[in-house]
């Protein structure tokens, strides 16, 4: 048997690898190999892809922009005035890299964000012509989160929801082997052999969050929190040693898992060299000075934190996962432990329905005046989440308006005034 697996590319206005690897993608390449089920792997947005060499810069923690193809608007963005885009691989490569690619018998193709789906739908296009008898398997978070608009329109022969790691049965299902041919069971973790070259590896410690947002998918796309085991953890970062040299913690909720601690000292005890990173907005909550100083020992360079908004109404409202004094004191903390200004990152969470925007200017401000950097994070409804009810969107709405930028800025009307007075105070530089 031989598969084919597909990271496809993010059709959008905005795109940036911010240490972005399909997680779930690699999890299968895992699990395919143990059966020794040959396997061809494209990621069109790996920008070290062999096939082709991105020519936009990398920083200094593994990032960058991505290759882009201006597009096509679909009618509902006609009147935007930006640019949108294909990102990544440039789609001609990508049909030559299929082109000379044997004929899989199973294809396996992930989706990322809701309204990214026309990147998707592009790439079972294309791998369909190519491939006409290899049957589609598609799976990833608009799945999930859009089980019937992308079993209706993606042109997919078999629908994947959910996550495989708790799926596996019906993954293995899915490739007609018998539960008494399985490998020995253990948690199955990314396989990054199967990139070139790499500047990050992400990795998790958990799944899911014991939180519940309001304008959050994580409990619909894991419903339980999980860690994962340290000592899994720590072979999956040995294997990594000189391979990547930065390494992102993608967890829902780092700081909740109660194994960190003692992962932390297992990675201060082994010397690693990684320089690490905290991108998916930490839980001030449990930034206390033992974990904050065992955080910079271990080689944190960046550490992100979940502000959203200063309004307590509005964070009472939400979920409650983080009031202001408790984001102060992580603050205080994080730099007495010994971290710089330029090490700390705050996310500001603006556009959810009935926002106001002086709410979000008071955020960023209080980050000014505490030095450390604001970023926003521009609402997306999700299906399935409280807030997404408010929007008036239903199943049936185009996930197309879902796109953050768009509804953030351009929906119901566009909100130049706003955005203005939000991105200067954004730009203000922080000495
Ligand atoms: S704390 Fe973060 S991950 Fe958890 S539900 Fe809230 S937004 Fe989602």
């Amino acid at each position: 048997m031989r598969a084919l697996l597909v990271n496809p590319w993010v059709y959008d206005f905005k795109a940036f690898d911010f240490w972005n690897k399909p997680a779930g993608l690699l999890i299968i390449a895992n699990l395919l190999k143990k059966l020794n089920i040959k396997i061809d792997f494209i990621d069109c947005m790996d920008r070290n892809s062999p096939y082709y060499l991105t020519k936009t810069k990398t920083d200094q923690w593994g990032r960058g922009k991505y290759e882009h193809e201006v597009i096509e608007k679909p009618d509902i963005f006609k009147n935007i005035p930006r640019y949108y885009k294909r990102y990544g691989l440039p789609r001609d490569i990508f049909c030559k890299v299929i082109d000379s690619l044997e004929i899989p018998d199973l294809i396996f193709i992930t989706s990322s964000m809701t309204y990214w789906y026309p990147g998707v739908f592009e790439a079972i296009r294309i791998l369909k012509d190519r491939f006409p008898t290899s049957k589609i398997i598609l799976g990833g978070i608009y799945a999930t989160l859009c089980e019937e608009h992308a079993r209706k329109y993606s042109g997919a022969d078999i629908l994947f929801a959910g996550s495989v790691a708790d799926r596996q049965s019906d993954f293995y299902e899915i490739l007609g082997i018998q539960k008494n041919e399985l490998p020995a069971t253990e948690e199955p973790m990314p396989d990054y052999s199967v990139y070139n070259k790499l500047d990050y590896a992400s990795i998790l410690t958990s799944k899911g969050c014991p939180f519940s947002c309001t304008y959050c998918a994580t409990k619909i796309l894991c419903p339980r929190f999980q860690t994962l085991s340290t000592n899994s953890i720590l072979t999956q970062l040995e294997k990594l040693v000189n391979v990547a040299k930065n390494i992102a913690f993608f967890d829902d909720a780092l700081l909740y898992n109660e194994n960190f601690d003692q992962l932390l000292t297992e990675m201060i005890e082994r010397y690693f060299s990684f320089n690490l990173h905290a991108s998916n907005g930490l839980h001030c909550r449990y930034i206390n000075e033992s974990i904050a100083e065992k955080m910079l020992r271990a080689g944190f360079k960046t550490m992100y934190l979940s502000l959203e908004t200063i309004d307590p109404n509005v964070q009472k409202a939400t979920g409650g996962k983080v009031f202001t004094n408790e984001f102060m004191k992580a603050v205080k903390i994080l730099y007495d432990a010994g971290f710089r200004s330029e090490q700390l990152h705050v996310y500001i969470l603006l556009g959810m329905p009935g926002q106001a925007h002086e709410e979000i200017i008071e955020s960023i401000k209080l980050c000014h005046q505490l030095k450390v950097h604001p970023h926003l994070c521009e609402f997306s409804p999700i299906p399935h989440t409280k807030e997404f009810e408010k929007t008036g969107f239903t199943e049936d709405t185009d996930p197309l308006y879902h796109n953050n930028l768009f509804y953030t800025w351009y929906y119901p009307e566009p909100k130049p005034e706003v955005y203005k007075e939000i991105k200067n105070l954004l730009s203000k530089r922080i000495t």
